[in-house]
């Protein structure tokens, strides 16, 4: 263990992962919904790591799947034909909403997400993106930019054309709206007079994430995504979801826009199409959109563009989905388990302040006091500040159960594929957290 991490700290350069707390474990193995360190520790990844892991560690199937590839055929490039690739690219169309039938592969999030926008950008042939506070984009320089929390500053002035808005955030609404139904409205409505001041014939995309994760489990009220459809509809400006982290199963849904019944013109996808065994992410398009593109090269391209072995363990992935029956079992576990326990807590702990999610995403948000909502750390506290979220992460983990926390939430992300009795005990060591929070 020693030597491992003697490597790991001298030679490995960490950006935020440095903060999360795991450097100083060496891992050596995982299986399902477990990871165990060179010294035996073992942890319930109630992470999914950095929720990707949709299908839990060492999933044989993926599994045996990559291995057959590697065997056959580890890499060509993109622009020849490879049965893996257009079997993974049929799969996610004929799982896609509307008519999303091209998909654009990339190497993972941040890399969709930018080249959704600039599809965007060049279908439209108009520059400016409208894109949310209280979003994660990814780590490269345009994702960033469109990033809406506090990692995009030290990257600024990042690239041009990038304008924020507010997205619904019920428990917190920046429009001080009393109920879900006023915060749709008064959210519609400031995009409304954003667009008008922006000027329409200048916006290409409005990017959202379907559900906000990273930055708290944000569900869009009903209503709120058909809304924007309709005003990028009467403006020609395209809708643009980031799926990254809600795609694949994690809401339920092959797709969490299905939730809310509607159709963007561009979803970007990643983590969860294949469990992240293999580096992949990628954008689905509208046929009306790639239209663009048919007589005029899209500019362009990644050397490992749909990867074969990455697309093996991505058809893999879809088989077991539909085989295991994994989209219905996450339903019933949202439901059943998790949303009467994360409610039955919320009545016990005074330092809960509000709990929300759908599917296997959860957020609960802690404060240090209901009625006034302070929360339980200052917005983007770090050091001392941050002590009293460190002690709850860090009494999961003695609990054996490895938490997602961020800023003043802890969310219940586990693989999707998580047993019935692996979840209760993950919970039970939330519960047993949230006394460190409430004291
Ligand atoms: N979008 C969302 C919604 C995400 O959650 C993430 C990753 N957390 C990204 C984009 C970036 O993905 P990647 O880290 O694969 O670049």
């Amino acid at each position: 263990s020693e030597r491992i991490l003697a490597d790991d700290q001298e030679h490995v350069f960490r950006g935020w992962a440095r903060q999360v707390g795991a450097s100083s474990l060496a891992v050596v193995g995982a299986e399902g919904c477990w990871f165990w360190d060179h010294d035996g520790n073992r942890y319930l990844d109630f992470a999914s790591q950095q929720v990707n892991m949709n299908l839990g560690h060492q999933h044989p199937r993926l599994v045996a799947a990559i291995r057959e590839q590697a065997g056959r055929l580890c890499m060509v490039a993109p622009q020849f034909a490879v049965d893996v690739r257009g079997e993974l690219a049929r799969m996610i169309a004929e799982r896609a909403p509307g008519d999303l039938d091209k998909v654009f592969f990339t190497n993972g999030g941040a890399e969709a997400v930018e080249h959704a926008v600039r599809m965007a950008r060049l279908h439209t042939g108009r520059h400016k993106v409208l894109s949310c506070y209280r979003s994660y984009h990814g780590a490269t320089a345009g994702a960033l930019t469109l990033t809406g929390d506090p990692r995009r500053w030290p990257n600024e002035p990042g690239i041009p054309g990038v304008v924020h808005f507010f997205g619904p955030y019920p428990y917190r609404s920046p429009f001080h709206a009393t109920d879900e139904r006023q915060e749709c409205e008064r959210a519609l409505a400031h995009l409304v007079e954003v667009v008008q001041l922006e000027g329409p014939g200048t916006v290409a995309a409005v990017l959202v994430e379907t559900v906000v994760g990273t930055n708290g489990v944000l569900l869009p009220p009903d209503g709120y995504l058909a809304g924007l459809r309709e005003i990028c509809d009467q403006h020609g400006i395209l809708l643009v979801c980031d799926e990254v982290m809600a795609g694949f199963g994690r809401v339920g849904e092959w797709f969490a826009v299905d939730a809310w019944g509607v159709t963007p013109d561009l979803i970007a996808f990643a983590k969860g199409v294949n469990s992240g065994y293999v580096p992949l992410g990628g954008v689905v398009v509208s046929r009306r959109v790639a239209g663009t593109f048919a007589d005029r090269a899209y500019p362009g391209g990644l050397t490992y563009s749909g990867h074969p072995l990455a697309c093996a363990a991505g058809v893999a992935s879809i088989e077991v989905f539909e085989e295991d029956g994994v989209l219905d079992h996450v339903r019933r576990m949202g439901s059943e388990v998790v949303a009467p326990s994360l409610r039955a807590m919320a009545d016990r702990h005074p330092s809960v302040g509000d709990v929300r999610g759908r599917g296997l995403m959860w957020a609960l948000e802690l404060v240090r006091d209901r009625g006034t909502r302070e929360p339980l750390v200052p917005f983007n506290a770090s050091g001392p500040a941050a002590e009293p979220m460190a002690r709850v992460a860090a009494a999961c983990r003695a609990e054996g159960v490895w938490p997602f926390v961020h800023m003043n939430r802890l969310h219940v992300v586990p693989p999707l594929v998580i047993r019935e009795a692996e979840l209760r005990r993950g919970l039970a060591a939330v519960d047993v957290a949230l006394d460190v929070a409430d004291s």
